[in-house]
């Protein structure tokens, strides 16, 4: 009976924290020791908890009170991307002589974890039909928030890259920053967490959370994305670029051009 309360324990844990990767570790950990009995009374309890995590977060019961800002852009339970792509613009900029193609690499591998919730258009799909695909419940926040996948997404980028080491090393840190971005501040509305498995395909152990974790719509998300934005006009006022490059060369020219007709750079003589 301890056993069984032990796991019940365990369960209740991994329920806090909704991930599917805990409830399976379970059952992996316990099912060598534990009798048939306990397994049964096991798998009742995380079929409840699963019932309940689906019903909490489908694709159904999204709102737009997940995301930052509110309504734009909404990668629900997962920081804003706008949010990453800003800092993911920070990073880039952070060694000069990037190039504005390696600018581009390291900027977008500060979003692309988040192509792992791209499952929600399937996902709202089939919410009504027979046989419902939950592939952004079960898959957000799982495929492409590891390390097999910022390795695989900084081996890509070396290869369209020409300082190749440099702008591996900078997806790397762009990539973990998003990592980072979403343990710190992307709680649920009901305060749900969903962990980061950081060490997929190599291993299932490392479930990052943090229990201070602050929820998607907390002031502190605002505070970082004004400060991502003010740094941006900043860097583009004096470098002479945005992230606008990547979208409109000419947009990118009115941007700065307004900003330095607003605010002159000063001369040296
Ligand atoms: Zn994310």
């Amino acid at each position: 009976m301890r056993a069984v309360r032990r796991a019940i324990q365990f369960i209740a844990h991994r329920s806090r924290n909704s991930s599917a990767s805990y409830s399976q570790a379970a059952r992996r950990a316990f099912s060598s020791s534990f009798s048939s009995s306990s397994l049964k009374i096991l798998e009742k309890i995380e079929e409840e908890d699963e019932g309940r995590e689906r019903g909490r977060f489908n694709a159904s019961t999204i709102h737009s009170s997940f995301c930052f800002p509110a309504g734009v852009l909404c990668t629900p339970a997962s920081m804003s991307p706008i949010t990453h792509f800003l800092m993911g613009w920070t990073v880039a900029n952070a060694v000069p002589s990037l190039t504005k193609r390696e600018r581009a690499l390291v900027t977008w591998a500060g979003v692309v974890p988040d192509i792992d919730g791209l499952g929600i258009i399937a996902e709202k799909l089939t919410q009504h039909s027979s046989h419902p695909l939950y592939w952004w419940s079960n898959y957000h926040h799982t495929v492409g928030h590891n390390l097999g996948f910022a390795l695989v997404v900084a081996a890509m980028a070396a290869v369209f890259a020409r300082q190749k080491v440099k702008t591996a090393l900078l997806v790397l840190f762009s990539f973990h920053l998003h990592l980072l971005g979403d343990v710190v501040g992307a709680r649920g509305p009901d305060g749900s967490q969903w962990p980061i498995p950081w060490l997929l395909p190599f291993s299932n152990h490392v479930q990052l959370t943090w229990s201070g974790q602050w929820a998607l719509n907390a002031w502190p998300n605002f505070i970082v994305t004004a400060i991502l934005i003010g740094l941006t006009l900043v860097l583009a006022r004096r470098r002479g670029f945005s992230p606008l490059e990547m979208f409109s060369a000419k947009a990118d020219a009115v941007l700065v051009r307004t900003l330095r007709t607003r605010f002159p750079l000063k001369t040296s003589n």
